[in-house]
Formats: structure tokens, sequence, C-alpha cells
């Protein structure tokens, strides 16, 4: 299976808080804990050129993940696209954190994806599907102290799967796991991953990662449905 970590690796550029917990960037360390021997794990970052994105490299793509946080409007519309059809064709989506307001997971859900946010709060993570791919042998609560706070009204559509939920110490709630289907594609939505953090330290959020990584990749014979204009078969 072929991975794609994407990141916008800026913070790591200007922040050295994020280089002390991420040496290398985020993009480094989520594909270097994601390699083994299953999975060939590459990596691309906003400054790279076109983002390291093409059609041919996508094609080789079972799965993306993508990290993104301050500059989602430096990401072409081309590079969205691209990435759109892609998912349709049957790409895997893994989108951490920040990435709500990636252009990809607005187009792909066609809402404003706003949520309430909050720095350094306490969470505590429920595993509120127990017996989804993506929570195998993930503990039924965990928690994140600190990591940013998310919070409900979260303006998604209905997912097809919440399989995680998150609650902070603020009170407020948010659905932290969120699965979707678009077209042949399968998408994952993961609330935690502020870069301040070591939040890609934590077991559980590895073991998040590595199983909606696996869940996401495509399945053999799926491919984007054609619009066609086929003689009757009958009559
Ligand atoms: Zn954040």
């Amino acid at each position: 299976m072929k991975v794609l970590v994407w990141n916008e690796n800026r913070h790591e550029k200007t922040d050295p808080r994020v280089t002390e917990i991420y040496p290398g960037g985020l993009h480094n360390f989520i594909a270097g804990f994601l390699s083994d021997g299953d999975i060939e794990v590459s990596t691309a970052t906003l400054d790279d050129e076109n983002c390291g994105i093409t059609e041919e490299r996508l094609a080789e793509t079972d799965v993306l993940v993508w990290w993104a946080h301050m500059c989602h409007h430096e990401v072409p519309d081309s590079v969205a696209d691209m990435i759109q059809k892609a998912v349709l064709g049957g790409m895997g989506l893994v989108l951490l954190h920040s990435a709500h307001f990636s252009k990809i997971f607005k187009r792909l859900t066609g809402t404003t994806c706003s949520l309430k946010w909050r720095d350094g709060a306490r969470e505590r993570i429920w595993t509120i599907k127990p017996n989804h791919p993506i929570a195998k042998d993930v503990d039924e609560t965990f928690v994140l102290d600190p990591e940013e706070m998310y919070g409900e009204p979260f303006d998604i559509p209905t997912p097809d799967e919440v399989v995680f939920m998150g609650w902070f110490a603020g009170g407020e709630v948010f659905r932290s796991g969120v699965t979707y289907r678009r077209g042949a594609g399968r998408i994952f939505y993961f609330q935690p991953g502020h870069e301040e953090y070591p939040t890609f330290r934590n077991k559980n959020v590895l073991k998040i990662i590595r199983n909606a990584v696996h869940w996401a990749k495509p399945e053999p014979g799926t491919h984007q449905i054609e619009c066609t204009n086929p003689a009757p078969l009958e009559g």
C-alpha cells in the first residue's frame, strides 16, 4: 500500500517548539510511524512545486494523509480538483486536525466546516464505535492534555459514522472522528493533532491513524462511476 503524507510545513519553519516535538516536521514524523512492511510512505509539502501533487502521483497513491492549518488558501484550486477526482475514483483521504478547513474537505463535504476553538484544553476522547476497523485496539477512552479545543456545532454533513467523540474540560463536546464515502473513496476526519502538542506521540492516536489508513485504502475493483448514454436493454 502506498501512502502520501502531505503537510503544510510552515509552522515548522517559524516555530522552534514544533520542530522540537516533531524533528524534521510533522510529515516526516507521521511518515516515520506509518512506514512498515505493509505501507510505503512518501511525503509532500506546500512549498514543493505544485504542492508536490500531480495526477500521476495521486494515481499511484492509495491513501493521502493531509495536515494543514494557516495556508489552506495557498493550495491552488487545481490541486484540490486533482485530489477530489482521485477520491471520487477510490483514493482514501485522512484529514488531520486543522485540515477541517482545507479546500479539499470543504469541497467534499459541501459545508463551511466551521467549529468552536480554544487553545490549550484537556480532552477526553471516547471510542463510541468500538467494533469499527478504525477503533481496533484503541482504548475505550484516553486523555490528551493539552489538546486544542474543537467544539460543536461542527458544520459538516451528517457523517456516515461517528467513531470517536471528544469531551473538553471547558465543557464542550465534538465529533472527533468521522467517516464519509464520496464516490468510490473513503474519507476519515480526525480532530486531535495541534502542532504545538505531542499528540502524534500518543499511542492511541498513532493506532487510530494507522487503522484509518488501512480502512481508507481503495477496495479492489472500485472505480469512479462514469456518465454513460446506453442503448435500451429491452423494448
Ligand atoms: Zn491547532
